[in-house]
């Protein structure tokens, strides 16, 4: 089924996010977490593309596997260091896996990336002009509530995320953040720029103090005062880091959806026992 659909039909939705494994070997076991996952009874599924564009195999084989478990997977896709024969080939297995929705990125700038004379792909706004060619595919793409890192300011970056979107978008995914006031501004935003697609909150919960400095290191997002307190005091017993983690995610999809935001994307990195713990808390409001 297209996301664009189940948006339309679902008075709220919570999906879910995998990401593949980076050997072959590994395969099995995330397509067992995906099983796991997939109980939970997700909205949908995605599933990652590896970084500078590796790895688009095992995004297919974890793509087909969500698909088998009866959840909608939604394929990520990036370009940056793509051709447009590899984008044209990716395609034509997402098509022939009959895999709908795809997450149009551009990718990240590898660390002394040069661009080449002959460069294909810039931003993320060509690869959805060139896979509105390719196929029927419901296509969305990232945005960032507390703008993207290499935007000159907020201005720019809605400026172009407004062009991305109307290149025929349908639908997009935040980057993660743990101050639902800055959502909820992004939101007002871009209704205010004239983007009207459904704009899904990404919610990362952490679960360990390792994570948190990563976290922020990559995803560039504000970190409230509550939530360093909660570091503060469980940070160093990993049970009660992981209690306190989801229930802060829990209670950031509850204020958001309290505040009208139907649609939220856990960043469950891989861990289906994250995943069910927070459905659970919110089960009687998905379910009502
Ligand atoms: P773009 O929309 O192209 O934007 C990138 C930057 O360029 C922004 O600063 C934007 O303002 C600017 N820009 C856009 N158009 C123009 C223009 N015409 N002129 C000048 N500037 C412009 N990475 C992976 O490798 N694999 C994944 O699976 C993956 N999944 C992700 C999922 C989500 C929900 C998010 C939020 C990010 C994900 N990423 C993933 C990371 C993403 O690839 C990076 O954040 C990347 O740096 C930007 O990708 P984008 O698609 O947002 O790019």
């Amino acid at each position: 089924m297209k996301i664009s659909t189940i948006l339309k039909e679902n008075r709220v939705t919570v999906s879910f996010e995998v990401f593949p494994p980076k050997q072959w070997d590994k395969i099995e076991s995330t397509k067992e977490t995906v099983r796991k996952m997939a109980e939970s009874n997700p909205a949908f599924m995605s599933v990652t593309y590896g970084a500078a564009g590796t790895g688009a195999g095992f995004t297919q084989e974890i793509a087909n596997e969500i698909k088998n478990c009866g959840v909608t997977p939604l394929s990520h896709l990036t370009c940056l260091t793509s051709t447009r024969d590899k984008i044209r080939s990716v395609a034509g297995e997402l098509k022939s896996n009959n895999i709908e929705n795809v997450l149009a990125l551009r990718g990240d700038i590898p660390e002394g990336f040069v661009f080449p004379d002959k460069q294909y792909y810039e931003y993320a706004y060509q690869l959805v002009n060139e896979l509105k060619e390719l196929g029927d595919f419901c296509i969305g793409g990232a945005c960032y509530p507390e703008v993207h890192p290499e935007s000159k300011n907020r201005v720019d970056d809605m400026q172009h995320l407004k062009e991305k979107v109307d290149c025929g978008l349908d639908f997009l995914t935040s980057q993660l953040f743990f101050d639902n006031s800055v959502f909820l501004n992004f939101v007002e935003m871009c209704r205010v720029k004239g983007i009207e697609v459904p704009i899904i909150a990404g919610i990362m919960p952490i679960t360990n103090a390792k994570q948190i400095k990563r976290t922020i290191e990559l995803s560039n997002c504000s970190v409230p005062k509550k939530f360093y307190k909660i570091m503060e005091r469980f940070a160093e017993d990993d049970a009660s880091m992981k209690q306190a983690g989801i229930i802060y995610a829990t209670e950031q999809i509850i204020d958001l959806m309290a505040n009208g935001i139907n649609n939220i994307h856990i960043y469950t990195m891989n861990k289906p026992d994250v995943a069910e713990k927070i459905m659970n808390g919110l089960s009687d409001i998905i379910n009502g």
